[in-house]
């Protein structure tokens, strides 16, 4: 269900966040988590565009501190988030639930629950592009604020269950960040080894490190392998289940 790839542009904004704008209908586009306004105003005034919608992938101010101006200076857009956050997001004009399925012209945005960095995280994945928030970055995940390991885990592996060649656009700019971590855990990875140089060669042209494919994530995000026999041996917890090797790398990353 993959379909042709969506044009995808970020915005960046706070020195590491994302606010991703795809074309939605005739001359508008969507923003993904806009937690600033003015520099979503700027872009669409320089294209000459409208915003049809706004997606939340979560409630954290990072992600939805510019819906509000948004909504003032394009009454029609329309405001999309989570039903399990209505109490603690900006007023929703259509909040979903997991298997939902939203249609913007052409395009259908499929939401997919994902609890453990919230409880009522959603991500949306629409054509080969899946909006993650704070679930799943470049060689990393989002912290554990609300949910469980095992909620994480299995969120995590609903998206690993999707088409590889899809592109994951995350919440955040963390992948140096993230390899720091990745390179204490497997310094002899070449792929982790490989990315680490074409990342640094990104962010040093001033270019994001994202979108990346989630074949890509799978070979060397940690915490995408936790059931694989060599990643519970790595964190010495060797036969245990998933969400178990999942719970420890987790507390691993937060000390670093
Ligand atoms: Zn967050
Ligand atoms: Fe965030």
């Amino acid at each position: 269900m993959s379909g042709t790839p969506l044009t995808v542009t970020p915005i960046l904004v706070r020195q590491d966040n994302y606010i991703w704008m795809l074309p939605t209908l005739p001359r508008a586009m969507a923003a993904v988590d806009p937690g600033e306004a003015d520099p979503v105003i700027a872009f669409l005034v320089e294209r000459g565009m409208q915003l049809s919608h706004i997606l939340i992938t979560h409630h954290h101010t990072d992600h939805i501190g510019g819906v509000e101006v948004l909504r003032q200076r394009y009454p029609g857009c329309i405001v999309v988030g989570s039903a399990a956050d209505v109490h603690r997001l900006p007023t929703l004009d259509q909040a979903v639930i997991d298997g939902d399925t939203v249609g913007i012209g052409d395009l259908r945005v499929q939401v997919i629950a994902t609890p453990g960095h919230t409880l009522g995280h959603v991500v949306y994945h629409v054509a080969d592009a899946i909006f993650t928030g704070d679930t799943l970055f470049s060689c990393g995940c989002g912290r554990l604020f609300e949910g469980s390991a095992a909620q994480m885990w299995h969120s995590l592996q609903r998206l690993m269950a999707l088409s590889e060649t899809c592109r994951i656009f995350p919440g955040h700019e963390y992948t140096l960040l993230n390899l720091g971590f990745l390179l204490e855990l497997e310094p002899e990875n070449q792929a982790i080894l490989a990315w680490l140089e074409l990342a640094q060669g990104l962010i040093r042209q001033g270019k994001p490190t994202l979108p990346v494919s989630l074949a890509h994530e799978k070979k060397i995000n940690p915490f995408l392998r936790c059931h694989l026999p060599a990643m519970a041996q790595k964190v010495g917890l060797p036969d245990q289940p998933a969400e178990v090797v999942f719970a420890r790398l987790r507390e691993m990353r937060n000390r670093m």
